[in-house]
């Protein structure tokens, strides 16, 4: 199946990269499921949407959220789902299969109408996409996209600060390697006007150049520094990234940089009153605890973003 963009209809496409998404119209739409996602969640109204549905998820790479939320979300609307951890070490890629002909089995033994693919190849997803009947949903590939992320991360802006557009996104740690601020930069720029960023790294995470054309190609202002002092008083959000040691070639190389950045209460005291300090988790030692009960310590909230967001997407592209 071809990979197209949204243009106002999610139903029976795939949601392999963000850039398919195009308007802050379908941003809205995502968003007003989600609410109403939220609102049956809250209320313990499960309505059985998605009855009759069935959802795989497959998983090639470690994961907590994104995984157990695409199963909530699957099991509060009623679909039935089939959630496969470990692929890398227990399906027959082992045994040399493709991935073009794993998602072609799945299809085949499941009968699954949407499949849930987190894999550590960037190009994953598209091929799993061109190879597949129904429709793909990127649940993180390789260093490059995690789309539906950035869907809960601006849902968790927008609640946090009650806005999409004039925000100040300080984006802080493993920019090299980390895939989900490359799906939320390019989304923060069709989401709102007056966006900006400030790119927060030390010379060895910076981000790629060429993703950094890619998104001041499509009119972002982007400053790069690697002192987080520099940001913290001005930024609406602090969005802050784990050093993503599965990455590096070495564990030397690993160590140089693991703690660059740390978050505190004495940073937090620098920073503006009305703000959110974000994280798509898991963190090692980004932010310390002591942080948490800061009202503007907005990670624990963004997951449930997650469930809310996911169930949105899963109504949208198998329902519409
Ligand atoms: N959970 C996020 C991801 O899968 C972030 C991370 O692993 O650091 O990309």
């Amino acid at each position: 199946m071809e990979i197209l963009p949204i243009e106002g209809r999610f139903k029976g496409k795939h949601f392999v990269t963000i850039s398919q998404i195009r308007t802050v119209d379908e941003i809205e739409r995502i968003f007003e499921v989600a609410d109403e996602m939220k609102a049956i969640v809250e209320d313990k109204k499960a309505n059985g949407d998605l009855a009759g549905y069935c959802v795989a998820e497959i998983f090639y790479q470690p994961s907590t959220r994104t995984f157990t939320s695409f199963l909530g979300a699957a099991n509060w609307l009623g679909a039935m789902s089939i959630p496969v951890h470990g692929m890398s070490a227990y399906s027959s890629a082992v045994k040399g299969e493709s991935l073009a002909d794993t998602i072609r089995s799945l299809y085949q033994t499941t009968a699954a109408d949407v499949i849930v693919l987190r894999h550590p190849d960037d190009d994953s997803s598209e091929v799993a996409a061109q190879n597949s009947e129904v429709p793909i949903v990127n649940a993180g590939s390789g260093k490059k996209e995690h789309p539906t992320q950035s869907v809960l991360d601006l849902y968790t802006i927008r609640q946090e600060l009650g806005k999409m557009d004039d925000l100040h996104v300080a984006m802080v740690g493993d920019l090299k390697n980390g895939r989900t601020i490359k799906s939320l930069a390019k989304l923060l720029m069709v989401a709102g006007k007056n966006n900006r960023m400030t790119f927060v790294a030390p010379d060895e995470l910076k981000a790629p150049e060429g993703f950094i054309e890619e998104v001041r190609g499509m009119g972002a202002e982007i400053e790069e520094t690697d002192d987080i002092e520099n940001v913290v008083a001005d930024a609406d959000v602090l969005y802050v990234t784990r050093v993503q040691k599965e990455w590096f070639d070495t564990e030397e190389d690993y160590e140089k940089v693991k703690g660059c950045y740390v978050v505190d209460e004495e940073l937090m005291k620098k920073a503006k009153k009305k703000m959110a300090v974000m994280h798509p988790l898991p963190r090692v030692n980004e932010i310390v605890t002591g942080v948490d009960d800061d009202p503007r310590a907005a990670y624990f909230r963004q997951m449930r973003s997650g469930l809310y967001t996911r169930m949105a997407l899963l109504k949208l592209i198998l329902r519409g």
